[in-house]
């Protein structure tokens, strides 16, 4: 069975992790310093804030944006579930906007709508990693004084305008959980525009001390007054060892979905009963998924699963979960995205024969 994704270990972690583990600096050293600075050389994005996990880094971002109890965050339901956690974490309140239904990204038009006096922030995912609309995201924030974070979780080295997504809002989060583009095992980073923000996120990822700024005393313990309390967010050295490690052929790695994500494209263009999603100029995606839309979906997947490929929705709309409030009735969109979207294993690991085997069954019919 061909899966959907597959976890890249690249060769030489095994004597780089092993390097840390002999050294027993396990905690967050110069590996995390320099697994950020690689981030910020590779993909032209202001230097990252690595975490423990993509869930951390969106909640170290509402922090740092200012978002508080009772404030609302405008985000979109067709996500995993980490992304609305992180609001309600804040003791926030997500407010579910509708999304576009050929890239399953957040509308800016219904986010225009979902404005009201306690919005503090928008915060958008790319899903698939396909960039959202960022300069009518941006606009609309920028008109009415909102927070903009990213949750670019599936948009590692995706780009807008010529733009990397990580440089262009207040706040962008990265996942680097297992089955995403770079794994560190698990983590997360996050990048802020300004340097202030980036200085006092810094602080925060480690219970809110400054540890450039906290000198030991005689006594042995950091002087420090800590006025905020923070989190234990920060990234170890042996995982930041693993990222290094995984981003040596990452260039290749990502031709490899484009080439893949093009051929099915090419292939299914004219497939009764496909359609396939939006794909614009000014937009490189990240090819975290190969998504569409589908006619009689579950057909479809016991048609795939007899032949050795598995097809899955990734995620529901997440304002289904009791804990968002259940689905919410004025989002038209996603209730038609949810009933045909589907999506097909698109990694760098399929081989040829395999991205092969894939497009023949689909085209083969179901
Ligand atoms: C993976 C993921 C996250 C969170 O990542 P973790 O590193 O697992 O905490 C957040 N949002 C989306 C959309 C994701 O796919």
């Amino acid at each position: 069975m061909i899966g959907m994704f597959a976890t890249y270990v690249d060769p030489s972690a095994r004597e780089s992790v092993s390097a840390v583990l002999d050294s027993t600096f396990l905690s967050e050293g110069v590996k995390v310093r320099a697994f950020e600075d690689a981030l910020t050389q590779k993909f032209d994005i202001p230097r990252p804030i690595a975490l423990n996990s993509g869930s951390t880094a969106l909640e170290l971002a509402l922090e740092l944006a200012g978002i508080a109890p009772g404030d609302e965050v405008i985000t979109s339901p067709q996500t995993f579930i980490a992304t609305g956690i992180a609001i309600l974490r804040q003791g926030a309140v997500p407010v579910f906007a509708d999304i576009e239904y050929d890239t399953g990204n957040i509308d800016p038009d219904s986010v225009q709508k979902k404005i009201t006096p306690k919005t503090k922030a928008i915060l958008p995912i790319h899903w698939g990693g396909y960039p959202c609309d960022m300069d009518r995201l941006s606009a609309i924030a920028k008109g009415h004084g909102l927070k903009v974070i990213e949750d670019a979780a599936h948009a590692l080295g995706a780009s807008y305008h010529g733009k990397s997504i990580g440089a262009i809002s207040d706040f962008t989060c990265f996942s680097f959980q297992a089955i995403k583009h770079v794994t560190t095992g698990d983590g997360g980073a996050v990048c802020c525009l300004s340097a202030a923000d980036e200085q006092e996120g810094m602080k925060k990822r480690w219970f809110g001390i400054d540890r450039a700024h906290s000198p030991m005393s005689i006594l042995g313990e950091r002087e420090y007054d800590l006025k905020d309390p923070g989190f234990k967010f920060h990234m170890n050295d042996y995982a930041a060892a693993l990222g290094l490690a995984n981003l040596k052929n990452l260039d290749e790695r990502m031709k490899r979905r484009r080439m893949i994500s093009s051929k099915y494209r090419e292939a299914f263009k004219n497939v009764y009963g496909i359609t396939l999603w939006r794909q614009e100029e000014h937009c490189m995606s990240a090819n975290w998924l190969f998504g569409f839309h589908v006619e009689r979906r579950e057909d479809f997947i016991r048609a795939m699963a007899s032949r050795g490929i598995t097809a899955s929705v990734v995620h529901l709309r997440i304002d289904a979960n009791s804990c968002f409030g259940g689905i919410r009735k004025d989002l038209p969109v996603q209730d038609r995205f949810n009933n045909t979207q589907i999506h097909i294993p698109l990694h760098d690991m399929l081989s040829d024969d395999e991205v092969g085997q894939i497009i023949d069954s689909v085209t083969a019919g179901w």
